[in-house]
């Protein structure tokens, strides 16, 4: 559970763990009430939090769910190995991505194990028609390393975040993602050092990020892109009639 700013500005975490206000724009780290009480150094009393970045770390998982298991670890070397190629396009393996990734990182590609991903993320409201303003947001991830049967499944689908409501995080989406970005750029980087219960052995498991799927608002949100108005087609920009 990590804290956030209810204004989106800021995680309370690393060089802002210990403050009581936002930073950027001074709101309260937690619910306060007009005669709530502020301390001497002009922070408020302690009570519920404002809001909340729920946030489960993958490398854990990668480690101490997936791999480790049996059935997993084999299954996660089925693009490589387990599949009878027919001609006909049933997985993103047989995409021209997949094959171009792999000519532009030769190193990634020889390791089977190597994990790729896709990172979908929508908002959602949980309250029905009770509030139909409220809107929570998850993020999820997709291994594609899996089969076609099991990719899609809900047991391999892993929520890595969610921040409920009562806003969409919209631009700001980028504040929330951060404890993620580190994650998989410490997992591309550095790479991780995983047994793999299948074969028996530790090896160093590197994630590569291979595609996003959301809307179009939603792409506006994680590129920057404007996608409203004149010049909103993101491929043929400023030409677009
Ligand atoms: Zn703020």
């Amino acid at each position: 559970m990590i804290h956030a700013c209810p204004n989106d500005c800021i995680l309370y975490r690393n060089e802002f763990k210990e403050m009581h206000n936002c930073p950027r724009c001074g709101v309260s780290r937690y619910k306060v009430k007009d005669d709530d009480e502020c301390s001497s150094d002009g922070s408020t009393k302690k009570g519920p939090l404002a809001k909340v970045l729920w946030y489960l770390s993958i490398i854990q998982r990668f480690k101490s769910s997936l791999f480790a298991n049996l059935d997993d670890a084999k299954d996660l070397t089925w693009h490589a190995n387990g599949r009878n190629y027919d001609g006909m396009l049933c997985h993103p393996v047989d995409s021209s991505q997949w094959k171009k990734i792999n000519s532009h990182y030769p190193e990634f590609d020889k390791e089977a194990r190597n994990l790729r991903l896709g990172l979908t993320n929508d908002g959602m409201n949980l309250y029905g028609s009770l509030s139909t303003q409220h809107n929570s947001w998850f993020v999820l991830l997709v291994i594609y390393n899996l089969p076609p049967w099991l990719c899609m499944k809900r047991k391999y689908k892993m929520l890595s975040m969610m921040t409920l409501g009562p806003r969409q995080p919209g631009n700001d989406i980028d504040v929330y993602l951060s404890p993620l970005i580190e994650d998989l750029t410490k997992l591309w980087d550095k790479r991780v050092i995983v047994l793999d219960g299948y074969r028996n052995e530790t090896f160093k498991l590197c994630v590569m990020l291979f595609c996003t799927i959301n809307d179009f608002p939603t792409d506006g949100n994680l590129s920057g892109y404007n996608v409203k108005g004149h010049c909103a087609c993101p491929i043929y920009e400023e030409d677009t009639s």
